[in-house]
C-alpha cells in the first residue's frame, strides 16, 4: 500500500523553536543551509525507517509553506503590510502586498528537490502552495483580479514544477487549504490554476486539501462546521475532471463523511488516517481500521495512506511515533484487503 505525509515535519529544536509555526531560524548564513539539509536528512531517515513508500523534506528547507516560496519572488513589497482576513476571514493578519507584475528571480526549490533524491530510493514528493492559497495570503496591490493573480503566480509555479521534475521529483504537490474557503471559486478558477502549474508535467501530480492545522484558531472554526464536513462536495466532481493524479481527504477524526471519496472515482485518494490535532499517537490497529474503513468508499490500490494534514507543530517525539503508526498501519491493512 502507498503512504505518504501531508508534508510538513517539525524542525528540530537546534534549528528552530519547536512547535510553533513561523518559528525563525537559530542559525544564519552557510551555517543555517548546511542546518536545514541535515534537519531534512533526519525525516528523510525517519520516514524511510517507518516504511514510508513516499518520502519528502518535510518542510525543514521553508519556514512556512506559503511565504517559503513568497519569499523569492519579486513584485512582493514585504514593507507594505496590509492586514487582511485570510481563508475567509478565519485569521486576520499582516500580509505582504503585490506592487509589480510577479516574477521568478532564480529556482527556488531545485536543489532542495536534488538534495532528497540524493538521499533515498523511495518515491520523493515536493510540495508548494497552490495559486489560489497563495493568493488568499498575499494582498494584491497591482493586479486588480485575484484570478488574474492567480495564473501570474500558477506560471511561477509552473517553472519550479518542471525543475523539480528534472531533479528526480515523482510527485509534484500543490497545497489549496484555501479550497475549503472558497469552494465555488475552486471549482472553477481554482482548478483551472492548477491546471496552468502542471502543464508539461509528466510526473504524478496531487493537490492537498484541508481543514488546516491542529492549530486554536482551526479548532474553534471547526466546531462552527456542523456534524458533517461536506465543502469537499462542491470541488471534487470538477477536480475528478481534472488532470491531477492524487486528492487528499481528511479521514481521521474528521466529520468529511467517507462517501465523499465516490466522488473522486478516477483518482488516487490520499486518505487521512493519522490526526494532526491531537498529540495522542494513534495504534497502528486503529490506523489500519481506518485505512479498512475508506476501502468501503475507493478501491484499496488507489489509495494512499496519508496524514490528514502537515505535522509541523507537533513535539518531534509524537511526529516521529505518527510516522511509525502511518507506517506499520499500512502494513496491517495490507494483510486483508
Ligand atoms: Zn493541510
Amino acid at each position: 500500500m502507498d503512504t505518504a505525509i501531508a508534508g510538513s515535519l517539525p524542525k528540530p529544536a537546534w534549528l528552530a523553536e519547536p512547535e510553533k509555526l513561523w518559528a525563525a531560524w537559530r542559525q544564519e548564513g552557510e551555517e543555517l543551509a548546511q542546518a536545514k539539509r541535515d534537519a531534512a536528512l533526519i525525516w528523510i531517515k525517519e520516514q524511510e525507517d517507518s516504511g514510508l513508500s513516499t518520502v519528502c523534506d518535510g518542510e525543514q528547507f521553508r519556514i512556512h509553506f506559503v511565504h517559503g516560496i513568497l519569499e523569492h519572488i519579486d513584485g512582493i513589497d514585504w514593507n507594505v503590510k496590509t492586514k487582511m482576513g485570510i481563508r475567509a476571514d478565519r485569521y486576520v493578519v499582516d500580509v505582504p502586498t503585490v506592487t509589480a507584475p510577479v516574477a521568478r528571480k532564480y529556482s527556488i526549490h531545485k536543489a532542495e528537490a536534488g538534495y532528497v533524491r540524493s538521499h533515498t530510493d523511495r518515491k520523493v514528493k515536493c510540495t508548494m502552495p497552490g495559486p489560489m492559497t497563495i493568493c488568499d495570503t498575499i494582498a494584491d496591490g497591482h493586479y486588480g483580479s485575484r484570478v488574474e493573480m492567480a495564473m501570474a503566480f500558477a506560471d511561477i509555479l509552473n517553472q519550479e514544477a518542471l525543475e523539480l521534475e528534472a531533479a528526480g521529483a515523482d510527485i509534484v504537490q500543490f497545497d489549496e487549504p484555501a479550497f475549503n474557503a472558497f469552494t465555488e471559486e475552486a471549482a472553477g478558477w481554482g482548478i483551472e490554476a492548477l491546471e496552468r502549474a502542471k502543464r508539461g508535467l509528466k510526473c504524478k501530480t496531487a493537490v492537498h486539501i484541508c481543514y488546516g492545522y491542529g492549530i486554536e484558531a482551526n479548532i474553534e472554526w471547526k466546531k462552527s462546521l456542523g456534524d458533517q464536513w461536506r465543502q469537499y462536495e462542491a470541488f471534487f466532481p470538477a477536480l475528478n475532471k481534472s488532470s491531477i493524479d492524487q486528492v487528499s481527504l481528511e479521514f481521521a477524526n474528521s466529520r468529511v463523511p467517507g462517501e465523499l471519496m465516490r466522488l473522486l472515482p478516477d483518482k488516487q485518494v490520499m486518505v487521512g488516517v493519522i490526526d494532526v490535532a491531537t498529540n495522542e499517537i494513534e495504534t497502528a490497529e486503529e490506523v489500519a481500521s481506518r485505512i479498512r474503513a475508506a476501502s468501503e468508499f475507493v478501491d484499496p490500490d488507489r489509495i494512499i495512506a496519508c496524514t490528514n494534514c502537515g505535522l509541523a507543530p507537533l513535539p518531534r517525539s509524537v511526529a516521529v511515533g505518527k510516522l511509525r503508526a502511518l507506517g506499520a498501519g499500512a502494513a496491517l491493512a495490507a494483510k486483508s484487503l
